[in-house]
């Protein structure tokens, strides 16, 4: 199928075919002409999928004819994170060259002035994070009674977010007669609910099973001491042909620590992490991506939805709490049809986290063994309470105090590439509850300071700033995310 065939306008076509594109993604394929019906998409779809370009395309047709009024923009499109909305941006700048539109990008880090008067000149497409969003309503800078296309993107991640009741307070103040698109790459129930509520008649688009992992992603997972994985990461990367990489980490401020160890290791890594401010990420991220900084440690709210299309490596220098997170992460590099690989640290406790994300993707995570490093075995997870040191707790005097029940396996002495083998259908245990434990993590939230403050304000709790502190010892202490009831 080409491009030519799915009903777009000559201007949008040859934008397509200057960036070289010449056949169309299977999301395109299937949305764009749907979008250009009218009709309402629900889309399950993963970044790397082409989903962009399969809502950019159409809208630009959709909004070909029209002029904007002051402050009340024609379309809307709204994004979790800074980076995401500013790559939306960059693809309307990209395939709108031909067509006049005028657009205008809200998001937090950046002054409001500005962005005021973008709106004020008139905008046809608005692209937002909902809570910079709120703010320049609550100020009257915006109205959205003129909203004609509503775009929702990566709805699961605004939900692990918190940022649902805002979502929901922006769609309360659209007109309801409007061509809503409604994105998630995975569609848990609480999704699919918010789903039948903004949709009207909608299309359903899937292009991969919800929650599944890219097939051309070369996975890989080592069981190593949790002291040990600074050691086990270095191995990794120069063991592997990395071109260049992203290493996540669960907590931001594990990010600034991992990036000066291999800084002084001699590799070339920078940060990317929540509590940046918006220039340092942006200045950090075209430096990755030129390629002046070959290793990008992240934290899962700053690396959301990366477009980076060449990336040759994800490590998951953490197991990710949340499953979901790992089809995320690891889908960061593989994209566009290119060959990637990814590889995880996991510590013995880390069991019930991988059970959990190998039950979400169907298959086991091959194991492979880190070039002489001993390999471990998860523990069982018994219920018990072990005393001592926690996660990311520091060897106090060097000494490696691992568990004596802790199995080391013989050594398999072959090529990580040669361990690593297809992901094999594992056997499906019941795992416990991601959800039930989630500890801390890093939660992005645009900066509040300049916001007034509301009396209706219906954020829940966890939306609040947390410490991201590491948990110690469980036997010496329940940590805050024990105590909080789970979600
Ligand atoms: P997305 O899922 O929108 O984040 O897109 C993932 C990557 O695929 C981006 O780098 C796009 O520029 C690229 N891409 C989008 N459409 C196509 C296409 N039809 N052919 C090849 N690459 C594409």
């Amino acid at each position: 199928m080409s491009f030519e065939s799915l009903g777009l306008s000559s201007p949008v076509l040859q934008a397509v075919s200057e960036k070289g594109y010449a056949t169309p993604t299977p999301i395109q394929e299937k949305a764009i002409p749907i979008v250009l019906m009218g009709r309402d998409v629900l889309g399950c779809a993963q970044t790397g999928t082409g989903k962009t370009a399969s809502f950019v395309l159409p809208m630009i047709d959709i909004l070909a004819q029209g002029r904007a009024k002051a402050r009340m923009p024609r379309s809307l499109i709204l994004e979790p994170t800074r980076e995401l909305a500013a790559q939306v941006a960059e693809n309307f700048d990209m395939y709108g060259k031909y067509n006049k539109l005028n657009m205008a990008l809200l998001i937090g880090g950046v002054s409001f002035e500005d962005q005021e008067r973008a709106l004020e000149r008139g905008v046809d497409v608005l692209i937002a994070t909902p809570g910079r969003l709120l703010d320049h309503f609550e100020r009257g800078k915006v109205l959205l009674n003129d909203v004609k296309v509503l775009v929702i993107d990566e709805a699961d991640r605004m939900l692990d977010m918190g940022f649902i009741p805002d979502v929901e307070r922006i769609v309360g103040l659209l007109p309801p007669l409007r061509q809503t698109l409604f994105f998630s790459a995975t569609m848990p129930p609480e999704i699919k609910r918010l789903a039948d509520r903004f949709l009207s008649n909608p299309r359903e688009v899937t292009v991969t099973p919800p929650a599944s992992t890219a097939k051309n992603i070369v996975q890989g997972l080592a069981v190593v001491a949790e002291e040990d994985k600074r050691e086990a990461l270095r191995r990794l990367i120069r063991e592997q042909d990395v071109k260049n990489a992203i290493v996540f980490c669960n907590r931001k401020r594990d990010v600034a620590v991992l990036q000066g160890s291999l800084k002084k290791h001699g590799f070339n890594a920078g940060a990317l992490h929540g509590d940046m401010s918006q220039p340092a990420r942006m200045e950090t991220l075209e430096k990755f991506k030129q390629g002046e900084i070959q290793i990008l440690v992240a934290s899962d709210v700053a690396a959301r939805g990366l477009d980076i299309v060449d990336m040759s490596h994800v490590f998951n220098f953490d197991v990710p709490f949340s499953p979901e997170d790992y089809v995320h992460r690891i889908g960061r590099t593989g994209r566009a049809g290119k060959t990637g690989h990814s590889f995880t640290l996991a510590s013995p406790d880390d069991g019930a986290l991988v059970d959990a994300i190998e039950k979400l993707i169907g298959s086991a995570i091959p194991r492979v063994e880190v070039p002489g490093m001993d390999t471990l075995e998860f523990e069982p997870s018994d219920g018990r309470k072990r005393r001592g040191r926690g996660r990311g707790a520091k060897s106090g005097s060097g000494e490696r105090a691992r568990s004596p029940r802790r199995e080391r396996k013989p050594r398999d002495e072959r090529p990580i590439e040669q361990q690593v083998e297809a992901p094999v259908a594992r056997e499906t245990r019941p795992p416990r509850p991601a959800r039930e434990r989630r500890p801390e993590r890093e939660h992005h939230r645009e900066p509040r300071a300049e916001r007034p403050s509301r009396s209706h304000d219906r954020r829940p709790e966890r939306r609040r700033e947390r410490d991201d502190s590491a948990p110690i010892g469980l036997g010496d202490h329940v940590p805050a995310f024990l105590a909080r009831p789970a979600r």
